[in-house]
């Protein structure tokens, strides 16, 4: 492994080389140095490069949170499978993002407890989390015209399978991150404001001027096999909207429902302590003021059910998967749809 000098420097240290010609494997090495039984060490965390020669670049993420799985499933079988031969610029494959996280099956990293998908643009002095956004923000992202970080909902919620799509203040590149999100058509793509969230890799894409997608792909800490499908679908039609596979083709998409979830009203909350029980399944539509479920006393056989209701009408986007919850806890998401033109 010969190691790459980086200047200004990092605390990654990697054998990653970008413009290495053919299917090349590599890794980001993320130093630890906290406990006794590691004084110091490295986790390697893999890349895997495949040049086609000149045309676009793609990065390709999945594993950012280590229990979403269905990404990191689709990456592990692309960068197993997929040969320079049918790639037309570069495709940059890294399928366990923050491999501490992965290897834990936790949706943050057991090292620094950081949440990747907050901590861009990172910091080369920060612990690992930090040092990989930043290893990601300055030595890999400027290389790139395109992204896709392959999110699902964790061990804790379940989206409808969709892509995701970040509206940026500013409008930049809105027609393009729109006409991505049809090309590689799920059934759903949600619309979130940026002013929710700016630690997310897709403002990082934003300030880097790459175009950028992510997902949402079902989720609850297991795989989807009807989601693995669409979004294996999905991902090989948006890489050929992107002009960066050649000879690889996916069935035609049914089209994709533009679902915005940025009003404050879209969640669900619990009322108080107890068992929920849906009412509603994922990708229905609601009314406003209909009971979405009910919340059973566990304990007080005697005590009414308790029905929730939803306060504004709109399509069931999200759901929390385990039902004893407490007062605050969400219950689920209800997005508006909206058409492509209003984005
Ligand atoms: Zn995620």
């Amino acid at each position: 492994m010969t190691l790459q000098r980086l200047d200004p420097p990092t605390r990654t240290n990697t054998d990653l080389d970008l413009d290495a010609p053919g299917r090349s494997v590599a890794r980001i090495g993320l130093v630890q140095s906290t406990t006794p039984d590691v004084e110091y060490g490295v986790i390697p965390v893999p890349v895997v490069v495949i040049n086609g020669g000149a045309g676009p670049t793609v990065l390709l993420t999945a594993g950012t949170h280590g229990d979403e799985y269905e990404g990191q499933i689709l990456l592990q079988n692309l960068a197993r499978s997929l040969t320079p031969d049918r790639v037309t610029g570069r495709i940059i494959i890294m399928p366990a993002l923050n491999l501490p996280a992965v290897l834990a099956s936790s949706r943050v990293s057991p090292l620094d407890n950081g949440n990747l998908n907050r901590a861009y643009p990172g910091d080369p002095d920060g612990t690992p989390t930090y040092a990989l956004a930043d290893y990601l923000t300055r030595y890999v992202l400027p290389h790139c015209t395109f992204a896709a970080d392959l999110h699902s909902g964790g061990k804790a919620s379940e989206y409808v399978p969709c892509g995701f799509m970040t509206r940026m203040p500013h409008g930049r590149d809105s027609a393009a991150q729109a006409a991505a999100r049809v090309a590689m058509g799920m059934p759903y793509t949600l619309v979130y404001d940026e002013n929710t969230e700016n630690r997310a890799i897709d403002t990082a894409c934003d300030q880097a001027g790459v175009i950028m997608v992510s997902s949402e792909l079902s989720g609850g800490g297991t795989v989807n096999l009807y989601t693995l499908r669409a979004a294996r679908d999905g991902l090989t039609r948006l890489l050929n909207h992107w002009g960066v596979l050649r000879g690889v083709d996916a069935p035609a998409t049914a089209g994709t429902r533009f679902i915005d979830v940025n009003n404050a009203r879209s969640s669900v909350i619990a009322p108080g302590p107890g068992l929920f029980e849906p009412a509603v399944a994922l990708g229905e539509r609601v009314r406003s003021g209909e009971v979405v479920g009910w919340l059973h006393s566990v304990d007080d056989p005697d005590m009414p059910s308790t029905p929730v209701h939803v306060e504004m009408g709109g399509t069931v986007i999200t759901r929390r998967v385990p039902p004893l919850v407490v007062r605050g806890n969400y219950l689920m998401s209800i997005g508006q749809e909206v058409d492509q033109s209003e984005l």
